[in-house]
């Protein structure tokens, strides 16, 4: 199977590099949303958030707050956003399961400005009902 991710986790690919465990890795975004924009992933390859075991979703979660301390203590972002995108719809380009993490700066000109929807009367509950249906924990 073609991944950038397994090349990087594999060392056949360059990255910068910025913390390895056992069972995971995180390095700089090659094309930052904003300078320090960083990745998060697991050793193992999973396609996407659904794939992913618990145990290796809490391992990555762990990592993934640590980076982001340590972004902000170094990088002394305003804030910065956690996230993940599953499927081409919702913007994945790599399909090896990823954190991202992203510092927002004042002076930056990127941040997430998003263009919010309203729901008409009765169209909140017919999504919540749908989705309560579905849940399974
Ligand atoms: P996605 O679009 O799947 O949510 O995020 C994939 C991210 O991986 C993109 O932000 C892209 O810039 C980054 N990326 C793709 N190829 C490479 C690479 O070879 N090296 C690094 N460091 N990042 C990459
Ligand atoms: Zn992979």
């Amino acid at each position: 199977m073609d991944c950038i991710f397994c090349d990087i986790i594999n060392k056949k690919s360059y990255a910068e590099v910025l913390f390895e465990n056992e069972s995971a890795i995180s390095f700089l975004d090659i094309k930052p949303i904003n300078y320090g924009h960083t990745l998060v992933i697991p050793k193992i390859h999973y396609e996407n958030f659904l794939d992913l075991p618990e145990d290796e979703l809490s391992e990555l979660i762990k990592v993934t707050k640590n980076i982001s301390g340590a972004i902000v203590n170094s990088l002394n972002p305003e804030g910065f956003n956690v996230v993940t995108n599953n499927g081409i719809a919702a913007g994945q380009s790599v399909f090896h399961f990823h954190f991202h993490i992203i510092p927002i700066f004042k002076d930056e000109d990127f941040r997430f400005r998003l263009k919010l929807k309203e729901y008409k009367i009765g169209l909140m509950q017919e999504y919540a009902n749908k989705i309560r249906a579905a849940v399974s924990v």
